[in-house]
């Protein structure tokens, strides 16, 4: 004979032929060594990467990988209102421009690696209802017929009355005692349900669970009959992620520090599924400082194109820049451990969850750029140009036709003041590469003669009017220089910076001088790389049309 839960389980799930016990042995415990981490990233395919989002995932293989274990990406789809169209390709494509792969789960669209598959919730519906059954055959969930004009009359009678809290649970539920003959009959008129847990939690009784980043938490225990599966049998996030985290041996929870005040609930879920609850680390939320009122603020999706992944692809961010920076942000000891490291890969830091801090770390542009400039400046021509290239050919077209017609110039011009002891430290991103190379190119080049302040126009003319006459393509950089500060003396500058600092008001300048004046003749800037490499580079014909024509142009300055 069949109990009324059994009858009432095989009502409300006849279509359902496996047991709990059959997901157990597919699903076999993980083999791995003790203290081995199992971790999964689970964002919804919003078609959104945000920042937080690439810092979780880091986290997530971090400490899979600091521990021997295993990281998963699964994808959370049970929300069909957030979903988009390519919302899972552009997750992916967010982790592989960064290089950030889990060892199993979610790949692309329609591929996935890994035994504990699917890793796309909305094919797991079975599994998630084989437990649900189990529970309504132990009682511990039941179908609620109430409409959504019932619940907010509940609320407001709660409200009224005065009630601990707000929500179905206790006394309030109504559907929580309702035989099987009346759900029976609800069904047979196509009342729609949702399948509630009938919760044994106690107002007055608190919870403590261990949060791996934040200590011990207390907060009052879950008394609310949630919802496990919704009307469509698709269950809630609370009821997915309980299943889908015992199933695939997830033993770390590491998800947003939003989750806090849902974790009662979870707890009391793994509880009642018999299922051992995983170890949780609530993560801080990503910050920055307002520009405009300095306060510390959440990135924010709306406000700030940086919160998005994809804008660091876009700006063109060498990839292990933003991971380097992002490294530093989770555990505060990785730049001694870099400097100690110089050269290892970032995933052999031993990352230790227990030093994130809690509070929200400060993502800052400023900071990220000079991470990025010494990753830059480290890296070879060759490689810049590389990448700036693949870069280009998807963001920056002009910059693509332009390198490509001529990649050794590209290549030399990168090449300047790199590959030795000091390199500058010009540029943090590929989208920054067009200006820095722009006076190499007639088609970008601005021309600019505005000139120090305590240089006239008619000094600037004569210093090019006389360096036109001795200039030669073919002087070594030795030979160059010296050349220019021959040219000092008789113009009334001086050759000897010191001499110059002893009695400035001798001399109208020093050599430095009269070396930007030729600068921003064939740069338009006060400051660039070496100027002999430009001049190479720029060839006698360029070299000497640019001085023309800047000598014109200073003679008219007043
Ligand atoms: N899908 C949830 C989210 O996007 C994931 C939370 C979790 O990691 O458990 O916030």
């Amino acid at each position: 004979m069949l109990t009324d839960n059994e009858r009432l389980a095989e009502l409300l799930f006849g279509n359902i032929d496996k047991t709990t016990e059959y997901f157990e042995e597919k699903y076999p415990q993980r083999n791995l060594k003790e203290g081995a981490r199992v971790t999964r990233f689970a964002p919804s395919p919003t078609g959104y990467l945000h920042m937080g989002g690439l810092f979780g995932a880091l986290t997530d293989i971090l400490t899979a990988k600091a521990s021997g274990g295993v990281s998963m990406l699964r994808i959370e789809d049970t929300d069909k209102k957030r979903e988009v169209g390519d919302g899972v390709d552009a997750i992916i494509d967010g982790f592989s421009a960064f290089d950030l792969v889990f060892d199993e789960g979610v790949t692309g669209k329609d591929s996935q690696t890994g035994d504990y598959g699917p890793y796309t919730q909305s094919k797991r519906v079975e599994i998630y209802q084989t437990v649900a059954k189990q529970l309504v055959i132990e009682g511990k969930a039941y179908p609620c017929f109430c409409t959504a004009d019932e619940l907010s009359a509940l609320r407001e009678r709660q409200e009224k009355e005065g009630a601990a809290f707000c929500g179905y649970y206790g006394k309030w539920a109504k559907c929580r005692d309702l035989t099987y003959e009346q759900i029976e009959e609800k069904i047979k008129n196509g009342e729609p349900y949702v399948l509630r847990f009938r919760s044994d939690g106690d107002e007055e009784k608190r919870i403590v669970f261990d949060d791996i980043i934040r200590g011990k938490i207390e907060m009052p225990e879950n008394v609310i009959d949630e919802v496990l599966l919704k009307s469509d049998g698709i269950p809630t996030y609370h009821f997915a992620h309980v299943c889908d985290d015992h199933f695939m041996r997830t033993t770390h929870v590491i998800r947003g520090e939003e989750w806090i005040s849902s974790t009662p609930k979870h707890v009391a879920l793994f509880k009642a599924c018999g299922f051992r609850t995983p170890k949780y680390a609530h993560t801080p939320q990503v910050m920055k400082i307002d520009e405009e009122d300095g306060t510390k603020r959440k990135l924010s999706k709306r406000k700030d194109p940086e919160a998005a992944v994809s804008y660091f692809v876009e700006e063109g961010y060498p990839k292990e820049a933003l991971i380097e920076y992002l490294m530093g942000l989770l555990n505060s000891n990785f730049e001694d451990w870099r400097r100690a490291n110089p050269t290892a890969d970032v995933f052999e830091f031993p990352f230790n969850l227990k030093k994130m801090s809690p509070s929200g770390c400060l993502f800052d542009l400023v900071k990220l750029a000079d991470v990025s400039k010494n990753a830059v400046s480290v890296m070879k021509a060759q490689t810049v140009f590389e990448r700036a290239y693949k870069w280009a050919e998807t963001y920056d077209k002009e910059l693509y036709k332009l390198f490509g017609e001529n990649t050794e110039k590209a290549i030399a011009i990168l090449n300047i003041d790199r590959e030795n002891p000091k390199p500058r430290k010009d540029i943090a991103k590929w989208s920054e590469i067009k200006d820095y190379v722009s006076y190499f190119y007639n088609s970008l080049y601005k021309e600019n003669y505005t000139l120090p302040e305590k240089i006239t126009g008619e000094d600037a003319s004569k210093i090019i009017e006389t360096y036109k006459a001795i200039y030669d393509v073919n002087d070594d950089k030795q030979v160059w220089f010296d050349k220019i500060k021959a040219l000092c003396e008789p113009l009334g500058f001086t050759p000897n910076v010191k001499e110059y600092k002893k009695t400035p008001e001798a001399f109208k300048g020093h050599v430095g001088d009269v070396s930007t004046v030729i600068r921003v003749a064939l740069t338009g800037r006060t400051n660039t790389p070496d100027l002999h490499a430009i001049m190479q580079i720029l060839g006698a014909q360029e070299v000497k049309e640019r001085l023309n024509k800047a000598e014109r142009i200073f003679k008219e300055v007043k």
